[in-house]
């Protein structure tokens, strides 16, 4: 493998987070919709009992039943979030794995394997994890924090809900209002609840359903989402391009083929990396791959919201990677030599 291949390698691997992403969230959606069905089996019961208006005690029958469905969903997400990023980091993990057992062949030494190379990646994984889970955003919120509160954030984003657990929450109980305002009943309403969570905010105020909403019931309308697990995928997203730069560079620390120096690189197409967004320091992130290479340690940390950008670790020319697996001897104190007993030994 040629460093360009290297390259094209590691941009290929991160094209498909993007799809990995996706298949969890179709997953998820499956617990959206059970979730949708305890609320809406909940409203339809109001009506059964014959009540023409959602009363007191029927509305806090329902909130419990909005509260079990969002921890279904919290406990999903918080499941299926490691897992995505364990899927990710493979393709990440075999890029450099087939790199360096290239090399590994080409100089013709036996002591180390694929299999002792895969036990490196072990470990890296594991510990993605474990700052996955203590990571802290700028908004000050772990993961664990953004799939439960149910609070409403203050600030700038004053008023709207801090986790996905109370966003779920919010935004069907102001569908269940909208409705309310408008005088639908609430057989009506429950099939509205389904509707949104399967085809989003559009499919049920389309023309003809929804009269021309009544005064004050704008501003529940304007509280529904255009699609309820919006929030849901944003925190996938944001831990899978945030595990996967902390890997980028791992991968690099461990590679002993890398130069120990690493690019930032842009995703290219996505307009939030281009322009428009700012890290603490006012660097937008094509300004930081402006600024590559850095060390480890001088690699900026995760920027925003949904950027994708990735972190590769720069490599040596293949030659003379090639050249010094070629002139090791175990035990003769070479760069090589240290990596082989403090990374490759530790790992096995
Ligand atoms: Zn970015």
């Amino acid at each position: 493998m040629t460093v360009v291949e290297y390259q094209d390698a590691y941009k290929k691997s991160h094209s498909l987070n993007g799809k990995i992403a996706i298949k969890t969230m179709k997953d998820l959606k499956a617990v959206f919709v059970e979730s949708g069905k305890l609320a809406a089996d909940q409203v339809a019961k109001t009506t059964s009992a014959g009540l023409s208006d959602i009363t007191s005690g029927a509305w806090s029958s329902i909130e419990k039943q909005l509260q079990s469905g969002a921890d279904l969903i919290s406990e999903a997400l918080e499941k299926a979030t490691p897992l995505t990023i364990s899927d990710a980091y493979k393709n990440l993990l075999n890029v450099d794995n087939k790199y360096i057992m290239d090399a590994v062949k080409v100089a013709g030494v036996t002591e180390i394997t694929k299999l002792g190379i895969e036990n490196i990646g072990v470990g890296i994984n594991f510990t993605l994890l474990q700052i996955q889970a203590e990571r802290i955003y700028s908004d000050g919120y772990t993961f664990s924090d953004r799939v439960w509160n149910t609070f409403f954030t203050k600030g700038d984003k004053k008023g709207l809900p801090s986790g996905v657990n109370g966003d779920y929450q919010y935004r069907i109980k102001n569908l269940i209002l909208t409705g309310q305002a408008q005088g639908r009943d609430s057989i009506d309403i429950a099939a509205d609840i389904q509707e949104y969570i399967l085809k989003g905010k559009d499919e049920v105020f389309k023309e003809g359903r929804y009269g021309k909403l009544i005064p004050g019931t704008g501003q529940y309308k304007r509280r529904i989402t255009k699609l309820i697990d919006w929030r849901a995928l944003r925190v996938v997203r944001s831990e899978l391009n945030a595990s996967l730069q902390q890997a980028g560079i791992m991968e690099g620390v461990v590679n002993p083929g890398s130069t120990k120096l690493f690019d930032w690189v842009k995703t290219s197409g996505n307009p939030i990396d281009i322009s428009g967004s700012h890290n603490a320091s006012g660097l937008r992130c094509i300004d930081l791959q402006r600024n590559s290479p850095y060390k480890q340690e001088d690699v900026p940390s995760y920027q925003h919201p949904s950027c994708s950008c990735s972190i590769r670790p720069q490599l040596k020319p293949v030659k003379d990677f090639q050249n010094e697996l070629k002139d090791w001897v175990p035990g003769n104190n070479s760069e090589l030599d240290n990596w082989y007993n403090d990374i490759y030994l530790e790992a096995q």
